[in-house]
């Protein structure tokens, strides 16, 4: 069974590529071969990765119909870590575009999906800031969503709100959508924004993470250098982070890592 993941955020720089990268590397440190595909146009995931796909296949191709999904992987760009490129800025905009003229255009990514995933414990969709197509199609085609949220920010809990009316519409016309479950990414607790937005998004009644990523230098440094935290430093406290929302979302294997 390969389950399929969203990190869904319409605001960019919450942490959805950061979160991407750290839990495949995570996942795939304890043998559970995980697929990421990029579908943001700016292609964080990639760089957070230390690749440079320029030129690769990539998820435009497979909207032209050149390459399937299982063409425009990279094989093994960390150990258990496979990853479609989401293409030039320019062409994946294209592909935003052109969703709009596909038929039953919401599953187009389901259906690039099917069949191509044998290999997968998790496949990992890091979408693109904005609820647009290519985010709707993650949403649609995934098993579960991870929402990241910045408690810093006094207007999270709209954004989140937003989601949620996304996937409420999405419902409306049929899609088995799953709700967010809402991550927090915070620096300091006893700030008093994060300590609201904690309180006000306990009230929507959604599944919340009991692990929170912390805000650190040492992340966005990781992030930059091209080398996930998990990696670079695992044993600072980021990285611990990440290893901890790991055992949560896949807690079977919690105990035989
Ligand atoms: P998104 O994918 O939602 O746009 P990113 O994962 O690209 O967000 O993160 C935005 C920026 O913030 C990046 O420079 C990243 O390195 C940095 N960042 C992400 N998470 C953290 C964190 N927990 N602490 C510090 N910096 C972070
Ligand atoms: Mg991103």
């Amino acid at each position: 069974m390969t389950t399929i993941w969203a990190v869904a955020n319409q605001k960019g720089g919450v942490g959805k590529s950061t979160v991407t990268v750290n839990l495949a590397v995570v996942f795939g440190q304890r043998g559970l071969r995980t697929l990421v595909c990029d579908l943001d146009p700016q292609g964080n995931a990639a760089d957070m990765l230390g690749l440079n796909v320029h030129g690769l296949p990539s998820l435009c191709d497979v909207f032209e119909g050149a390459a399937s999904i299982a063409d425009a992987r990279i094989f093994d760009v960390e150990a258990g870590v496979d990853l479609v490129p989401a293409g030039d800025e320019s062409r994946l905009s294209g592909v935003e575009q052109g969703l709009v003229n596909v038929p039953a255009r919401e599953q187009w990514l389901s259906r690039m999906l099917a069949g191509q995933l044998d290999d997968y414990a998790h496949v990992i969709l890091d979408c693109p800031p904005g609820l647009g197509q290519l985010t709707t199609n993650a949403l649609v085609a995934a098993d579960r969503v991870i929402a990241p949220v910045r408690l810093t920010d006094r207007n999270a809990v709209k954004g989140v709100n937003e989601l949620v009316r996304s996937l409420l519409a999405l419902r409306e016309v049929g899609f088995a959508v799953a709700m967010p479950e809402v991550l927090g990414v915070a620096a300091e607790d006893r700030l008093l924004t994060v300590q609201s937005s904690r309180q006000q998004l306990q009230m929507l009644d959604l599944q919340m993470f009991g692990s929170e990523i912390p805000k650190t230098e040492a992340i966005a440094n990781a992030g930059t250098e091209g080398r996930p935290i998990v990696l670079r430093e695992p044993r600072h406290q980021g990285a611990r982070a990440f290893v901890a929302l790991a055992d949560e979302l896949a807690p079977a294997l919690a105990r035989s890592a």
